[in-house]
């Protein structure tokens, strides 16, 4: 079979690109191991976080690093065995985090996460996932009066700086928007912009329906058989060789498995995470809640209430390790009302992150017809759509809406 475009990778950023590319005439076949939105897709904490502007940067506070060398915070835990691998990733994201070069990457992906909301508002409606989509923004709740008064201070400049809108909430107030939230809180802020999914793996699943709807062509494949013949791309799937004069890498945190044989060399590295649902006791909380300080979220999902961990530094593919949804169970148990386990296992997803907190959105410098997009860190599930019309108009030959520099495959040489 023959297509215009193959989109290797179906998640959030793949199902976008493909969709994208087949409203604009593309004849688009999107390939997956596995059904869409099943990977990382499928677990995250479900916000389209147009609040994030600032990438969350590698700490400089002496007191964190300190606290992190222990190696006993909720919300991080590294496995020392991956730290060789991650060395050198390590050693740039610090660098990429001073406070000059932090206010660079939010400079670029202020245009990107701007327009976040209303890119999945269209994708919503064509798919009627209407049900999904919740208003409210969501949470950010704080233990210690000092670390809320700073972060207080911080909101504020950004609502002046980005136009956000916020509101502070005392303890008081905190417990009479959100009655399900036991004691432990001094106070919040309740960013009001972004919307919640509550299935984000039906939602994936959803755009994928609309790109097969709009004629578009799901198969199973993997995408280690991708080859370059002439001037076409070909891929085994399970209804035959299939090929296309371009081909879209949307591999999440395994892109390295086309990008890597083909000599490129991107320093993408997982930042894990876990999730579990729960049996909500009490009070159901109406939007997503983060414990800051202790870094974990509770949302408000239709599989229970999802608690969703930090980050994890181990090596992408090691085995799961219970300790970091544990310390976040233990802490959020009765705070949030958290009733019996109702999954089996805790889920495991990988970030796919980049050192420098801008996703790899272009044309691969090297070889003709090969397109990236992949590295949305901590926020694929908000940069999906988006990511999909930028790439399908570099493709497609219009101007894309925003500079397109800062993403380039090209800029880690
Ligand atoms: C705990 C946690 C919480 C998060 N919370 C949020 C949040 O609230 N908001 C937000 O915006 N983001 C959040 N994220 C980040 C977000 O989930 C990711 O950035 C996003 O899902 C990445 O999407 P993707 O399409 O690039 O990757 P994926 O969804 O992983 O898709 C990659 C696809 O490639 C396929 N694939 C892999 N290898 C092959 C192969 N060899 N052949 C064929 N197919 C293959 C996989 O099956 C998969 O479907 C969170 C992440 C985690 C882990």
């Amino acid at each position: 079979m023959d297509f215009d475009v193959i989109v290797l990778g179906a998640g959030i950023v793949g199902v976008s690109c493909a969709l994208h590319l087949q409203d604009r005439g593309r004849r688009v076949a999107l390939v997956d191991r596995r059904g869409p939105g099943e990977e990382t897709s499928f677990g995250n904490a479900g916000l389209i976080e147009s609040s994030s502007i600032v990438p969350y940067g590698f700490p400089r506070r002496l007191g964190t690093l300190l606290r992190y060398a222990r190696n006993q915070s909720t919300d991080l835990y590294w496995d020392y065995r991956a730290l060789p691998a991650f060395a050198g990733w390590l050693g740039r994201f610090w660098w990429e985090s001073s406070p000059k070069r932090l206010a660079m990457a939010a400079r670029d992906m202020l245009p990107l996460i701007r327009q976040s909301v209303a890119e999945h508002d269209v994708l919503i409606a064509r798919a009627g996932l209407e049900r999904l989509s919740h208003d409210g923004g969501w949470i950010e709740a704080f233990r210690t009066p000092s670390e809320l008064d700073g972060q207080a201070a911080a909101a504020q400049a950004a609502v002046r700086d980005y136009g956000l809108r916020v509101t502070p909430l005392d303890a008081t107030a905190l417990r009479a928007k959100e009655p399900g939230i036991g004691a432990g809180f001094c106070g919040a802020l309740h960013w009001h912009d972004p919307k919640s999914i509550s299935d984000p793996g039906a939602l994936t699943k959803g755009y994928a329906g609309l790109f097969e709807q709009t004629g578009g062509t799901l198969l199973t494949g993997d995408a280690a058989t991708l080859r370059a013949q002439g001037e076409v791309w070909t891929v085994q799937t399970s209804a035959g060789e299939i090929s296309a004069k371009e081909v879209v890498v949307a591999l999440g945190p395994w892109s390295d498995t086309v990008f890597e044989p083909l000599g490129y060399r991107i320093p993408l590295r997982a930042k894990r995470g876990y999730h579990m649902h729960y049996r909500p006791t009490g009070t159901v909380l109406s939007v997503p809640v983060v414990d800051t300080e202790k870094g974990y979220v509770i949302a408000p999902m239709q599989a229970g209430l999802r608690l969703t961990t930090g980050v994890e530094i181990a090596n992408r593919d090691a085995a799961p390790s219970p300790v970091q949804l544990e310390r976040a169970e233990r802490i959020a148990k009765t705070l949030f009302g958290l009733g019996e386990r109702l999954d089996e296992t805790p889920w495991l997803g990988r970030r796919p992150c980049t050192p420098d907190m801008r996703p790899v959105i272009g044309r691969a410098p090297r070889h003709r017809g090969l397109w990236f997009a992949f590295g949305h860190n901590h926020h694929g599930l908000t940069l999906g759509p988006v990511t999909g019309r930028l790439l399908a108009e570099m493709m497609t030959g219009a101007e894309p809406f925003i500079d397109m520099r800062p993403f380039r495959p090209e800029r880690f040489g």
